[in-house]
């Protein structure tokens, strides 16, 4: 299902490296060391669990089925205009970015607001419905960031441990 996901995600006009770049930045300042592959592997890693391909298969297909206007109104036009006030995109996919910790929902948070890259495109992509896909991509560079946070510090405590040892 990781590659049914990966090529969903590029039907959508979403590829793996738009978003290595992305999570470079989120995470650099944290982590110097860290390298663009790196940030590829993470996102990797994080399409390999269920929850997170569930969670966008499911997304896009909701902007799908708008897109082609196979939902009932309200909702249809609800999607269609990416109405303000309709958060479940936002909340689909938070989920995605708490499952490597509550630190998922920070930095979900901060690239739903500030972004980055391919999420403005796709949040300004007049011809298609793209109401949770920019949502899922915030999500899922959150949870790849998240991952490696957690990470990172797991590593430098194994370090000060072997260097006391
Ligand atoms: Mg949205």
């Amino acid at each position: 299902m990781k590659q049914e996901t990966i090529k969903k995600l590029e039907s959508r006009g979403v590829k793996i490296k738009d978003l290595v770049p992305i999570l470079y930045d989120l995470q650099k300042p944290y982590i110097p060391e860290l390298t663009m592959d790196q940030c590829e592997e993470s996102i990797l890693a994080v399409l390999d669990k269920r929850d997170i391909q569930h969670t966008i298969l499911t997304g896009i297909a909701l902007d799908e089925l708008a897109e082609k206007g196979m939902l009932d109104e309200p909702l249809l036009s609800i999607l269609r205009q990416d109405d303000g006030l309709y958060g479940i995109d936002e909340i689909l996919a938070l989920g995605m970015g708490t499952l490597y910790g509550t630190i998922g929902s920070t930095n979900f948070g901060y690239l739903d607001k500030v972004k980055p890259g391919i999420i403005k495109k796709l949040d300004t992509t007049p011809e298609r419905v793209n109401t949770f896909l920019d949502d899922l991509v915030c999500g899922l560079v959150a949870a790849a960031a998240s991952r490696l946070a957690h990470r990172n510090k797991d590593l430098k405590e194994l370090n000060i441990k072997q260097s006391t040892d």
